[in-house]
């Protein structure tokens, strides 16, 4: 896609600090981290979801989280670490291209995950998990 930010690093027209790349993927640091280390896996191809991605591209990207947490774990000495894909507006997304940050974590930083927890009715337990489990497949 010609106005992709990540696409254009995919072809190298734009620069990123590049820590990783394959046939498929890429991993480079995030310019804008939530602590220094944060990283981005990024699918070559353009595809704005993880659900557009085809099996075995989703494949390597499973396989790669696994890969660079542990680096950036070993390479930042963080306390934790947080795997975040926001897919969609609604969630979050500005580059509508799928990618996975990898955050290093502290138990001193100021990042925050809050969401309000909210309650089931009567039936709908068993209702969202009768819709989801017909659904995956
Ligand atoms: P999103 O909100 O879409 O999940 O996150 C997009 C991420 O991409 C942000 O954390 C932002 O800092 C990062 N980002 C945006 N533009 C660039 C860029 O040109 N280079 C790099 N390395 N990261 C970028
Ligand atoms: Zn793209």
């Amino acid at each position: 896609m010609t106005d992709c930010i990540f696409c254009k690093i995919a072809k190298d027209e734009i620069p990123a600090s590049k820590l990783y790349e394959s046939r498929n993927f890429m991993v480079f640091l995030d310019i804008s981290p939530a602590n220094k280390g944060h990283a981005l896996i990024v699918p070559k191809m353009h595809a704005q979801s993880l659900t557009d991605l085809p099996e075995h591209v989703a494949q390597e990207f499973g396989e790669l989280q696994l890969r660079v947490s542990k680096a950036v774990m070993q390479s930042t000495n963080a306390e934790g670490f947080n795997l975040l894909l926001n897919d969609g507006r609604a969630a979050g997304q500005e580059v509508m291209h799928a990618h996975m940050h990898i955050m290093p974590r502290f138990s001193t930083d100021d990042f925050h995950f809050k969401w309000t927890h909210k309650k089931y009715g009567e039936g709908e337990v068993q209702e969202y998990s009768e819709r989801i489990k017909t659904n995956l497949t």
